[in-house]
């Protein structure tokens, strides 16, 4: 726990067991419940299921869905706010079928909603949010059908509110509705100015891609008047971006679009809704700070700073209290999943050694890099040693390339090199002040733990705008452990790589784990993956999705647990066909080769069957590499 701090952003699900085994309480109003990682790899390899998995906790999505709409309506209560909490779910964070159907079940008693920002997610909505008394709302551009649709949904007597997101769609909506007799439910996105703070902070000022300016929605609402359609404006949309660490953004945009709102009421537009869009973040790194991985503040605050910061405005100006919308998806979805995975080698530049004892008429580079290995323990000036070996190392190559050295005499000074830096490094770790050149010592010595998974696939945000993700092992955390790595995907892509940690003294480029035992499997997790990493990946070398298995935990015997559902991941002949391969055409072909090996003599019959199953097996069989 020290070194992991996996309290510190397991968001009270998930903890370190005395066994020294990662652990999760899906339910925290049930601190009893407590399964542990390793009895569900376990029970994933006993039925057959391969790594990597994504392991979804159906009851992690419905506590937050309750933890949200609770501590809104509580804070509504307490703040003696007069209007009401209409959350939406946005269904971009994680589009699966089963956490939908999940977060709308949970959210029933709150009249819990979905936000939609595409044509594919409104027509999923339509169909998932059945419940009459909970908002839709949508976002994103829209063309025709999408109006035609959204249209539908208010025939059929949903609340579906489209966002008009630029001026023109007002128009292409107004339109189809006065064709199909539809009175429209519009809201509009302002533009902000206050802009969020974090990785997302695109998302408001002058040049946001989403939203109207002042001078718009004016125009926007005039129009609806002119068309005897003013009383259908009913909602204000904004959102700063997404995982805003920053408290103080929520507020500046609260005020700002209180202020909105007002005045539109001023103006005799009595909207009902205010919808503060998402933004609402998760500590992703533990530190409870304004790194961009991190907030700093919690749900508590969140939500208190939107209702009093609501209140205020309209109090000052006179105007009712608006029925709040948010619409958290990270919030909502990043600790439901998880990814296990696990290591299946070791990668480290000083690993082989040769013997480096001298040699009759060696060449001087290989003689001067000894002299100064064995000049370590009584060497004046560390970083001149560290120089100096550097430039061998380097002069070194340069000779080989001239023909000047050999090979051999090359992998001695490579070995020595590294021997140098390893005795380097000891020396460095009780020094407090480290030169800068050696700073970097730790992260060149460190190994690389090779990961049967893909960045691309399991967690694209770490290779695309280096989301930091907590990552360590599930197993042997009663241990200390030994060496410092990175970790490597099985992608050929030298961007596979996860080089951001959190552990104890902040940020790491290295994460401490336990040396590999031959034989022993070491699993690691990769946390937080539940918003947008689930549904983000792509089909980079063709490894594509994830076995995924969701885990429920029986009522009376708290640590136990089983698997509701298996859904398999992608096989072969899966991602091939994506790529429009003909895979049936490609077992005929493959077979036709091998049968006229055999027919030639060059292989037995038997054997020829049994490589035409071994390709049709590998073609049906799953992606990533085999290791259970
Ligand atoms: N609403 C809108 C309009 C968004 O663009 C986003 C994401 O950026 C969200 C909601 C979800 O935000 P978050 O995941 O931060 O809750």
């Amino acid at each position: 726990e020290r070194i992991y701090g996996v309290s510190r952003w397991g968001g009270g699900y998930f903890h370190i067991g005395d066994n020294g085994n990662v652990q999760v309480t899906p339910d925290p109003t049930n601190t009893e419940m407590r399964i542990d990682f390793k009895a569900v790899i376990d029970e994933i390899k006993q039925e057959g299921i391969q790594l990597p998995v994504v392991v979804r906790f159906h009851d992690v999505l419905r506590s937050q869905v309750e933890q949200l709409n609770r501590t809104f309506d509580q804070t509504i209560t307490e703040a003696e706010y007069q209007g009401e909490y209409n959350g939406v779910y946005p269904v971009k964070v994680n589009q699966m079928r089963e956490v939908v159907e999940e977060i709308v079940d949970a959210g029933k008693p709150f009249n819990y909603g979905l936000e939609a920002g595409s044509k594919a997610e409104l027509i999923a909505v339509l169909a998932y949010n059945t419940n009459e008394s909970s908002l839709t709302i949508l976002n994103g551009y829209k063309d025709e059908e999408f109006m035609r649709l959204a249209l539908l949904g208010t025939k059929l007597g949903r609340k579906m509110i489209v966002v008009v997101e630029k001026y023109s769609e007002l128009l292409l909506l107004v339109k189809i509705a006065k064709e199909l007799g539809v009175e429209p439910h519009v809201g509009v996105r302002s533009k902000m100015t206050v802009k969020g703070r974090g990785k997302w902070e695109g998302s408001g000022g002058d040049r946001a891609k989403f939203g109207l300016t002042i001078t718009e929605i004016i125009k926007a609402a005039r129009y609806l008047e002119s068309e005897g359609l003013g009383h259908c404006l009913e909602l204000l949309h904004f959102h700063i971006g997404s995982q805003l660490t920053d408290i103080r953004s929520v507020k500046e945009a609260i005020s700002e679009g209180g202020r909105i709102y007002s005045e539109l009421h001023k103006m005799g537009f009595t909207l009902q809704y205010v919808d503060v869009g998402g933004g609402l973040g998760i500590d992703y790194d533990g530190s409870k700070s304004t790194n961009d991985s991190s907030r700093n503040y919690t749900m508590a605050e969140y939500v208190a700073d939107v209702v009093y910061g609501m209140k205020e405005v309209c109090d000052l100006e006179g105007v009712p209290h608006p029925t709040l919308v948010s619409e958290s998806g990270r919030a909502i979805t990043a600790h439901h999943s998880c990814v296990i995975m696990e290591i299946v080698g070791e990668i480290r530049s000083n690993s082989a050694e040769i013997d480096t004892a001298p040699a009759d008429g060696e060449h001087i580079f290989v003689t001067n890099i000894r002299d100064l290995y064995l000049s370590i323990d009584h060497h004046p000036n560390l970083q001149e040693l560290f120089n100096d070996a550097s430039e061998y190392k380097e002069r070194a190559v340069d000779a080989f390339k001239l023909r000047v050295l050999s090979l051999e005499e090359l992998g001695k000074i490579e070995t020595l090199y590294w021997q140098i830096m390893v005795e380097l490094q000891q020396r460095f770790r009780s020094i407090e002040f480290v030169p800068e050149e050696l700073q970097d010592l730790d992260y060149n010595l460190s190994s690389q733990y090779l990961c049967n998974f893909s960045v691309f696939q399991s967690a694209a945000d770490t290779w695309a705008i280096d989301q930091l993700l907590p990552v360590v092992p599930l197993t042997r955390m009663d241990q200390e452990p030994t060496v410092n790595c990175s970790l490597v995907d099985i992608t050929c892509d030298s961007d596979g790589k996860i080089d951001q940690f959190t552990i104890e003294r902040g940020i790491s480029d290295v994460l401490p784990v336990h040396k590999l035992n031959k034989g022993e499997p070491y699993p690691m997790g990769l946390f937080l993956t539940g918003a947008y990493q689930d549904v983000m990946g792509d089909m980079h070398n063709l490894f594509g999705r994830l076995n995924e298995v969701h885990i429920f935990s029986y009522d009376d015997d708290p640590q136990d647990f089983y698997i509701e559902e298996v859904v398999k991941g992608s096989s072969v002949n899966d991602v091939l066909g994506v790529m429009q391969y003909n895979t049936q055409g490609m077992a005929t072909d493959v077979k036709r080769l091998i049968d006229k090996h055999v027919a030639s003599g060059g292989m037995k019959p038997r054997e020829g069957v049994r490589w035409t199953d071994f390709y049709e097996s590998c073609l049906a069989g799953y992606t990533y590499m085999k290791t259970n």
